[in-house]
Order: structure tokens, then sequence, then C-alpha cells
């Protein structure tokens, strides 16, 4: 393998710099060419592919978001639309290539090594929503985590100065994790996930009960794949007498700069992409299970359910918000 090329595709999240610096580095390392394509799939079909030397990536570690930007390219699930972009790598001689994105990106990849030999693909887990098969971790879900807890510190003063109930409203899509993990870190009263079924009456119920208990405050987290914040705060309404506020975090938890834990994992997954892409595997995403680096067929991210959420988790965060 003597050129490859690394996108960045789909949502950004915190710490898809990092991961490029990696590829680009590692590749550099072992005298492998490395082309950027520059707006993910879309780069590839309008041909904005640019060669990447060391200092390319230098200064990027510490930024948020991707300096290779990020698109969606709705037509790349067209197969005469891919071919354009697949002529376009064949020009640049380019024979491997690093996809940085979520599942729907993974797609995009997997259909690439499927439709021509000559260019091996592997996938890099970047998304802040822990949704992503074949890793117990996504990169960008540790820095997401930590803003939504400096958010909520900073929300648990108001809650707190007015006896108030707060709603949280968190990303994930269909995914409980940033909810979850966050809940669980702030102490939130209740934590609302699209995996477990909670009954509101029951919600209510425990507010009204911590409040009788002196009860200054309450929490209230909720993974956006559940139900909105605010219809959160009006069914709460319904049961008890409650000024319950809401807080939509939005894409304030998709920015800043990654965190150490982040850093690393991109890191580490940069580099192993290269390797598996130097040992000729493709139609692989990259991923960390059990703090070891794992490669698993696109197929099976797809189709099995190996990211599965942590009830263990989900019943001591219970257990410690009684
Ligand atoms: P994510 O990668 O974060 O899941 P999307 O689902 O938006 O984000 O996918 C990002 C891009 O990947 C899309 O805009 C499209 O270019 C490409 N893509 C998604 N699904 C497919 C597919 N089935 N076949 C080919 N390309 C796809």
């Amino acid at each position: 393998m003597k050129r490859i090329a690394v996108l960045t595709s789909g949502g950004d999240s915190p710490g898809m710099n990092a991961a490029v610096r990696a590829v680009v580095r590692k590749a550099i390392y072992n005298n492998i060419e490395v082309f950027g394509v520059y707006q993910g799939y879309q780069g590839l079909l309008d041909d904005n592919i640019h060669k990447l030397e060391l200092g390319s990536v230098g200064d990027t570690i510490q930024r948020g978001g991707t300096f290779l930007y990020s698109a969606r390219c709705p037509q790349f699930k067209d197969e005469s639309v891919r071919q354009k972009g697949i002529e376009n790598l064949h020009k640049h001689g380019i024979e491997g290539l690093v996809v940085v994105g979520g599942d729907g990106s993974y797609r995009g990849a997997q259909r690439i090594s499927e439709e021509t030999t000559d260019i091996k693909t592997i996938g890099i887990p970047g998304t802040i929503d822990n949704d992503i098969n074949g890793t117990d971790f996504t990169i960008g879900f540790d820095t997401a985590l930590n803003t939504i807890i400096d958010c909520v510190d900073k929300i648990r003063d108001t809650a707190s100065s007015h006896a108030r109930t707060f709603v949280v409203e968190v990303m994930g899509r269909d995914c409980g994790d940033l909810a979850l993990w966050a809940g669980l870190s702030v102490g939130a009263e209740t934590i609302l996930v699209p995996e477990e079924h909670t009954d509101i009456k029951d919600v209510a119920e425990k507010i009204e009960s911590g409040i009788k208990r002196g009860k200054k405050h309450s929490i209230v987290m909720v993974a956006e794949g559940c139900m909105s914040g605010h219809e959160c705060a009006e069914q709460l309404t319904k049961y008890i007498n409650v000024d319950a506020r809401v807080s939509v975090l939005g894409h304030i938890q998709r920015g800043g700069s990654p965190s150490g834990v982040d850093r690393v994992l991109a890191s580490r997954l940069g580099g192993y992409a290269v390797e598996l892409l130097m040992q000729g595997q493709t139609g692989f995403g990259v991923g960390i299970q059990n703090n070891q680096l794992t490669a698993t067929p696109f197929d099976e991210i797809f189709n099995n359910e190996s990211h599965k959420f942590n009830t263990r988790i989900y019943d001591l965060a219970k257990e410690l918000s009684i």
C-alpha cells in the first residue's frame, strides 16, 4: 500500500481531528502517502482531494470539529454516483480509504470496498452518540459527556437556589448512553432513555416524594431518542404541581476541545486503521472493546447488536438516586 486517503463524514464529533492526525502520521511514518478528502463523500464526488503532509495535521489534536469538514451527501447511496467517487480515488492512485464517521458513513465505505477490489476501506467510529456496534466507545462520546456534566453542574446551581425541577434534554439519537452516563455523573433523580420504559407518573411521584422529604431540587435527564424535554415537562405537570424548567443542551454537546480520553482513543484507532490497511484488510470498522483494539466486519456492525445498552449501569443509577 503506497497511497491512502482519509475523510470525515456525517455529524462531526470532538476527536475527529485527532483521528485524522493519527492516520496521517502513522501512514507517513510507514512511507505511505496520504490524501485528505474534504467534505466527506461530497468531496469524493467533487474531487476535493488533496495531499496531506506531516505539517498539515500540526496543531489539530486539540481542536474540536473536523478540519477536513464534513457533509451529508445522500446521493452517495446511488451506485452510479458512487462510481464517480471511485474513479476520482483511482485517478489519484489511492488504494486505501479511512472513513471517520457514524454507521451511515460506514455504509458508504462498505459499498466502495464491494464495488472495487483495488480500494480497501476501514471505518473509525466518530460520533458523540456512542451508537455504533463493534466498539464500547465512539470518538467524541467522552467529550460530550464532560460538556453535559459541566452544563448540568451549572444548571444545578440555579435549580437548588430556586428549589426547582429541571428537565435536561441531551443528544444520542436512538441511543441512551449519553443520558445514562451523564445522568449517573450528575446524580440525576431520573434518567429517561429509549432502551427502557419509564412511566412518567412514577417520575412525578418520585419528584413529589423528594420534595416532601425536603429535597431542594431535581434533575430529570432525558435522551432525545426517548422524548423531548418539553414533552417530558408537560407530562409531569399532568401529575404534579411542579414548575419544571427545560434545558435543551443542543449542539453545544458536539463542540469543544476533545477530552484526553477521546484524544487517546482517536490516536489508537487512527493508528490501528492504518495498520489494517497495511495488512491488506478491508471492510472493517475498528473499535475498542474491553480496552483492546478490535476490527469488526461492516456486516456484523450493521446486523448485530454488539453495542448493548448497559442495564447494570442503568440499574445502579436508579439505586443511587432513591
Ligand atoms: P453518520 O455517518 O453519522 O451515521 P449519515 O447517516 O448522515 O451520518 O451518513 C453520512 C453519509 O454517509 C451520507 O450523507 C452518505 O453520503 C453516506 N451514506 C449513508 N448511508 C449510505 C448508504 N446506505 N450507502 C452509501 N452511502 C451512504
